[in-house]
């Protein structure tokens, strides 16, 4: 059984989203991660995670929206965890390529998410984007004046430096369809490299779909796809990839029931 561990279901209307349940099963993906991106979108989600019992949610602000909102007080997101079905915080992080809100308000709602996850004891869901200098340098301080904090590099796409560096702090790393795009060579020997007991795999739907469906609207029934180069290039087979993956899910996002 596979987990994605990071998809955006509120994408899909209401109409769709029994296909995309029923596809997801039949696939071998028995639970879903629905990510929260803005404060006021992240309080609808636990109604969409109550229609399946292997749907949950996480609250966040995106920093593409970081500069919509004011920097959230951490207390104030923590508080948004007590639903049973919200299991993380994010996504949040630094998102460099767009620069849709100005870096600094970036970088200080992303600390804001940090000390949420600190608080909550859940895992913060990161993206990051043409910011891996800030990232870990950001991670590095965060762990070092504040303690512990659990997190995943979501969809990642960064430097082999910025997954190690996660990595030594206790950090997590998932992989979407970017691994199974022919260029992602890198990529892919990074997560050749990386220790077993930090891989995830998520879709990012209706984003990034993987190879063969490239270009199409994601969903998480793909996730087997990215699953599949995952198992090729760690030289596991499909079944016990899947197994490591959901086993490094539940340890990381330990709420989920
Ligand atoms: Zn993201």
């Amino acid at each position: 059984m596979l987990i994605d561990s990071h998809c955006h279901l509120d994408y899909f209307s209401e109409a769709e989203r029994p296909g995309v349940f029923a596809r997801a099963a039949a696939a071998g993906v028995g639970g879903m991660v629905t990510i929260g991106t803005t404060v006021e979108q992240s309080r609808r989600l636990p109604a969409i995670a109550e229609t399946q019992s292997n749907l949950w949610c996480t609250v966040g602000i995106h920093p593409h929206h970081a500069a919509e909102e004011p920097v959230p007080v951490p207390e104030d997101i923590a508080t948004l965890t007590s639903h049973p079905k919200v299991i993380g915080i994010g996504e949040s992080g630094l998102d460099y390529f767009y620069d849709r809100s100005p870096r600094d308000v970036q970088q200080a709602g992303f600390r804001a998410h940090v000390r949420a996850a600190r608080l909550a004891g859940l895992p913060l869901a990161i993206h990051a984007r043409d910011a891996d200098h800030d990232i870990a340098a950001i991670l590095q301080d965060e762990y070092d004046s504040g303690g512990e904090f659990s997190f995943l590099l979501h969809c990642f796409s960064s430097s082999r430096t910025l997954a190690e560096a996660a990595i030594a702090i206790g950090g997590y790393v998932s992989f979407s369809g970017i691994l199974t795009f022919p260029k992602s060579n890198e990529l892919r020997e990074i997560a050749r490299d990386l220790p077993a007991d930090r891989l995830l795999v998520e879709t990012d739907a209706p984003y990034l779909a993987p190879v063969p469906f490239r270009g199409k609207r994601n969903e998480p029934a793909f996730v087997a796809h990215t699953a599949r180069v995952l198992a090729e290039v760690r030289g596991l087979e499909p079944e016990a990839l899947a197994d490591l993956t959901t086993a490094n899910f539940r340890r990381l996002f330990r709420k989920a029931a």
